[in-house]
């Protein structure tokens, strides 16, 4: 397999010949392989489509999922995010759905964001010869057109679960007819905050059925009760050890009352477009104030924003009408901007599984960009985890005016070395 890299020209809105085929789904850089879509077993209905995006050899995952998917087998993929996920489950999806009626596919994201961009992609094979009609059933929007959504009789349901459920509750939304699964990010679907969600759901569905998972990590645990949903699934791993490649990763250790110093120095120096991530709304906030006072073009996305603040800011950012987007961890995941060169965990996650997914935010497909983290003494456990992960030590740096935080040996490791003891 030649690795290649599609640098998106020749799709979406950047080919003339198919103007605007990908508006609204973001295109950055991608590693291809030498293979071709019709090798894969996809049909020709399929294979116009492909042919009109633009998309002209399978992405390393979709080459490695596609004939699997196509046959019904469930499986588990496993891949950097940015990689081509997307039209991995979509077209085998699009495919096996030529036949019945009702809602057969169903696609849960955990993020708005990511659903939204699932949807833009399905979009691409409404008014192919496959007429697949989707509905995206999201929070945070009005549920009046989405009960019109859901009068068109759609095919294929892309949800956020808790919209999702308020929809089979209501009896909007039926799930009885349901072939395809799909959980993307499902580390995160799984884990305890969306995991009672899930359950009902998956209560819902027919058990005979096809069911694919995908995310960019996968704890064992978190594996171990994904293959309760699944029949015997292929597990493939095209993850890359650690993060991926073309990071540079920079530790930042501060006293705690020096960290917003520190986070503003780091804004003020490191050029380029920069991902923030804060644990709390208020720090968000108070981040975007100080940089906006600073002359800095700050955008911020958070829970308490409405949902059309969110998209707008990440518009803004993604357009480049803003330098800096201050996010929650909610924007952690699935947010997918061409070109961040630096991400700033102004917090560091709460485990080394996030600190990955953060860094995915850069350096995505081709591209390189740099991961700084600011880090207090009550960070020790989750930086060595993270260390661990990369199998690396992550470089301390020093911001300007900012002093380190200097770090002490163990009490063990120090009594090691004491010429007291024997
Ligand atoms: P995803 O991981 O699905 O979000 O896809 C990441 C990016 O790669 C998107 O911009 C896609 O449009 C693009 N992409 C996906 N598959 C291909 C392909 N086979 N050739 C070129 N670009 C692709």
């Amino acid at each position: 397999m030649i690795p290649r890299v599609a640098d998106g020209s020749r799709t979406g809105n950047g080919d003339p010949e198919t103007p605007g085929a990908l508006a609204g789904i973001p295109q950055h850089p991608v590693e291809t392989t030498d293979r071709d879509f019709v090798g894969l077993g996809l049909e020709p209905a399929v294979l116009e489509v492909v042919e009109r995006i633009g998309f002209e050899h399978p992405t390393p995952i979709q080459a490695a999922v596609i004939p699997d998917a196509i046959t019904g087998t469930d499986l588990i993929g496993l891949a950097e995010t940015g990689s081509g996920k997307t039209a991995a489950f979509v077209l085998p999806i699009v495919q096996r759905l030529r036949r019945g009626a009702g809602v057969r596919a169903l696609i849960v994201s955990p993020t708005r964001e990511i659903a939204l961009q699932t949807k833009a992609f399905l979009d691409l094979f409404r008014k192919s010869r496959l007429r697949v009609n989707s509905a995206c059933l999201i929070g945070g929007v009005k549920i009046g057109p989405q009960f019109d959504q859901l009068r068109t009789d759609p095919d294929v349901l892309v949800v956020t679960p808790g919209r999702l459920l308020d929809h089979v509750e209501r009896g909007t939304a039926s799930l009885a007819g349901v072939e395809e699964l799909v959980l993307d990010e499902a580390d995160h679907m799984l884990d305890l905050g969306f995991m009672p969600q899930i359950q009902r759901i998956v209560s819902q569905l027919p058990r005979q059925r096809h069911t694919m998972l995908f995310s960019a990590t996968m704890p064992p645990p978190i594996e171990r009760l994904a293959k309760r949903y699944m029949k015997d699934p292929v597990r493939i791993d095209l993850s890359p050890k650690g993060a991926a490649s073309g990071i540079e990763h920079r530790l930042y250790l501060v006293d705690e009352r020096d960290k917003k110093r520190c986070a503003v120095a780091l804004l003020d120096t490191v050029p380029g477009s920069t991902l923030v991530f804060t644990k709390r709304r208020s720090d968000a906030e108070w981040l975007c104030r100080v940089l906006e006072r600073g002359e800095h073009s700050v955008a911020r996305i958070h829970s308490d924003r409405s949902q059309s603040h969110r998209v707008a800011a990440l518009e803004s950012f993604r357009a480049g009408r803003h330098r800096i987007l201050v996010a929650t961890n909610i924007a952690a995941r699935g947010i997918d901007v061409q070109g961040i060169e630096h991400i700033l965990n102004y917090d560091l996650p709460d485990t080394p599984e996030d600190y990955i997914h953060r860094a995915g935010r850069t350096a995505r497909g081709a591209a390189e960009g740099v991961v700084s983290s600011i880090g207090t003494w009550l960070d020790k456990s989750l930086i060595r985890q993270v260390e661990t992960a990369l199998g690396h030590p992550l470089p301390r740096c020093e911001a300007e005016g900012v002093a380190a935080y200097r770090e002490l040996r163990s009490l063990k490791e120090r009594r090691k070395r004491s010429p007291l003891r024997r």
